[in-house]
């Protein structure tokens, strides 16, 4: 393992790269836009996911299972879906390959498919297709189900976690009999997804409705949370949909109402990604690797022996073994590294790089004192503390941590948040400071594309609960009554 990363200052992007890398998380694959999550990135990953599936459960929803492919003709059938999705597709024509004669394998024109299989971008096609048969009457809604899947769209640019052209995600697919329900549902959702954000991954988030040009292809409405990054930028962190009666009425889906008349049923659909990884390491981490937030680390705690002799050696192991089973009692996840193939200063570094939240370090004078010392990553502060009450402080310091991170994201967000009244202004915050910038527009698709093109920015949300303030539109002028945030954004 190679020694330091590029500093976030010098490099940012390059600092993430190098972080993604030797922090073990990814790599990049034989396969372009494609990724390898390694065992450790995957196990943080699993931490989401666990967290999630049972936010989700909490609130009433099911796992289910649908294919991967998407015949061509369902993918067509919402108009403004398939428009949407259609440039970032791959399509499956062959089911079969051949030997040509001279050693070479090639695709069996033969074998052609009669219609086109589309690798699903998103399932709402191949699941309201579904849906038709599970529903009947207003007894059959709602529906409420999740799926854990991967999916596939062929994004020209990709960067690790944060856009790959395949990437790991759940995706939810409700079906309502009221209008309001499903609205209810989507808001519902956008919370459920803001609380993960903030409490497990102590990242601030802002909530937020996506203007029509950033809207989902094929919702009415289309709920977010977007985060902010150490560079200034923005991330769109998850999604979730209301669809109004849109796929019901592609896929003919009716159902019969209480009163018996025949309707069309109402859907949401909500997702998030491997994206939240990046938007994770982005967030916290510094130049010395990653900052994990406690309840996302699979090691919560890495213990670290110094010894000289076999005796002092067997000495700690037992000190350990201690430690580790009262951790045990109190599920925090303890970490024993008595590898003897590398000097303490290696490992130091390599955790710290990992981002395991607190080191305990135990060496002969410790031994003799009865005392360990603890370090804790997001500080990189230590201290020599007595091993009486060690597990109950470890437990007060990971809760301190874990808010400690969150608080240190929340002031920079704070502080890279600024209310702009004229377009210089907001040129000047967005070259100089950048962050969110809150100004009024004039509600027009036009004026968000000028502003797109002339400074890159867009529009990242319109935040629920915003308060109305009559204003001008900083480009055109036109009468506004509220302000909406823009960025720069991933
Ligand atoms: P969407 O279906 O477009 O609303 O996206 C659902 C979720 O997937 C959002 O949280 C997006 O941030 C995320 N997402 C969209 N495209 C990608 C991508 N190429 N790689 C990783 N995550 C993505």
């Amino acid at each position: 393992m190679g020694k330091g990363i590029t500093s976030r200052t010098e490099d940012y992007s390059q600092w993430y790269n190098e972080l993604v890398d030797k922090a073990d998380l990814a790599e990049h694959s034989a396969v372009r836009g494609c990724m390898v999550i390694k065992p450790y990135g995957f196990a943080i990953w699993e931490k989401m996911q666990a967290a999630l599936d049972k936010m989700f459960k909490d609130t009433g929803h099911s796992n289910a299972y649908f294919p991967l492919f998407i015949p061509k003709s369902f993918f067509s059938k919402e108009a403004s879906h398939v428009e949407g999705f259609a440039t970032e597709c791959a399509v499956v024509t062959h089911y079969r390959l051949k030997n040509d004669g001279t050693g070479n394998i090639v695709v069996d024109e033969e074998a052609k498919l009669e219609e086109e299989l589309i690798v699903r971008p998103t399932s709402e096609t191949i699941i309201w297709n579904t849906y038709r048969g599970w529903i009947e009457s207003y007894r059959d809604l709602p529906i409420l189900v999740n799926q854990w899947a991967n999916v596939v769209r062929w994004e020209m640019r990709t960067r690790l976690f944060l856009r790959t052209a395949e990437f790991l995600w759940q995706e939810g697919h409700t079906a309502h009999a009221t209008q309001a329900e499903a609205i209810a549902e989507a808001e519902q959702m956008l919370d459920v997804y803001a609380t993960f954000a903030e409490q497990w991954m102590a990242m601030p988030v802002v909530r937020g409705r996506k203007t029509e040009t950033e809207r989902f292809a094929g919702a009415v409405d289309t709920y977010c949370i977007e985060a902010l990054m150490q560079d200034g930028k923005a991330l769109q962190a998850g999604t979730s949909h209301f669809l109004g009666q849109n796929f019901a009425k592609a896929f003919d889906v009716k159902f019969t109402s209480k009163e018996g008349k025949l309707e069309h049923v109402w859907a949401t659909s909500w997702g998030v990604s491997t994206r939240l990884m990046g938007a994770l390491i982005m967030a916290h981490s510094d130049d010395a690797g990653l900052v994990l937030p406690p309840m996302l680390a699979p090691i919560q705690v890495v213990i670290v022996p110094i010894y000289k002799t076999e005796e002092e050696r067997q000495e700690i192991n037992l000190l350990v073994d201690e430690l580790m089973a009262a951790g045990k009692q109190k599920d925090i996840s303890m970490k024993f590294d008595d590898r003897d193939t590398h000097r303490p200063g290696f490992k130091f570094a390599e955790w710290e790089l990992k981002g395991v939240p607190v080191r305990l370090t135990v060496g002969a004078r410790d031994l003799k004192n009865g005392t360990v010392e603890i370090a804790r990553r997001d500080q990189r502060t230590k201290e020599t503390v007595s091993k009486e009450g060690l597990i109950d402080r470890i437990e007060t310091l990971l809760a301190d941590i874990q808010e400690s991170i969150f608080d240190t994201a929340k002031t920079f967000q704070m502080e890279k948040t600024t209310e702009v009244d004229s377009y210089e202004e907001f040129k000047e915050v967005l070259e100089n400071k950048g962050g969110f910038i809150s100004a009024h527009w004039d509600g027009t698709v036009e004026t968000e594309k000028q502003i797109k093109e002339e400074t890159k920015a867009t529009i990242r949300c319109i935040p629920i609960n915003n308060k109305q303030e009559l204003g001008t539109c900083i480009v055109t002028g036109k009468p506004s009554t509220q302000r909406v945030l823009f960025a720069k954004a991933y």
